[in-house]
């Protein structure tokens, strides 16, 4: 499984960082630092989270 966020949507919120911290990295700005993201074994009800808790819909799974 992977996650893929729209960095162009991303608007800096960190409800996705506050779901889980490693997997959802953060530039200096508070904004998404990366664009697609491998989910590894065992983390996929906290990207399920993030997807439903991104205010701007940003983060997609794949
Ligand atoms: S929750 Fe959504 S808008 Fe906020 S930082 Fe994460 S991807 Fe960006």
């Amino acid at each position: 499984m992977k996650v893929s966020i729209d960095l162009d949507k991303c608007c800096g919120h960190a409800r996705c960082y506050a779901v889980d911290s490693e997997l959802f990295q953060l530039d200096d700005s508070g904004y998404a630092l990366r664009a697609d993201i491998d989910i590894p074994p065992g983390a996929e009800d906290k990207a399920r989270q993030a997807v439903n808790e991104c205010p701007e819909r940003a983060i997609s799974l794949h």
